[in-house]
This record gives structure tokens, C-alpha cells and sequence, in this order.
């Protein structure tokens, strides 16, 4: 009871640790930039 829940905001994967949170999020930066990059290499 108690614990404390930190729900994705990219997939609603939920993590009760803010480092496993931020483990799972640089999954979802790196496709960011992926996609930043391509926009930028169609130019
Ligand atoms: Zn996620």
C-alpha cells in the first residue's frame, strides 16, 4: 500500500521507481531524436 506510481506519459507504462522510469523513457527519446533527425536530413 502506498507505493508510489509513475505512470509514462508517451505508452502508460507504469514504474515505481523514478529510475526505472527514466531508464524506461530515454526508449521513447531516443525515438524522438530519430525522428528529428530525419526530418532534418529530408531538407
Ligand atoms: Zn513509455
Amino acid at each position: 500500500m502506498g507505493k508510489k506510481i509513475i505512470k509514462c506519459s508517451q505508452c502508460e507504462m507504469e514504474f515505481e521507481t523514478g529510475f526505472d522510469y527514466r531508464m524506461h523513457w530515454e526508449s521513447h527519446l531516443d525515438e524522438y531524436y530519430k525522428q528529428i533527425r530525419d526530418k532534418e536530413s529530408e531538407t
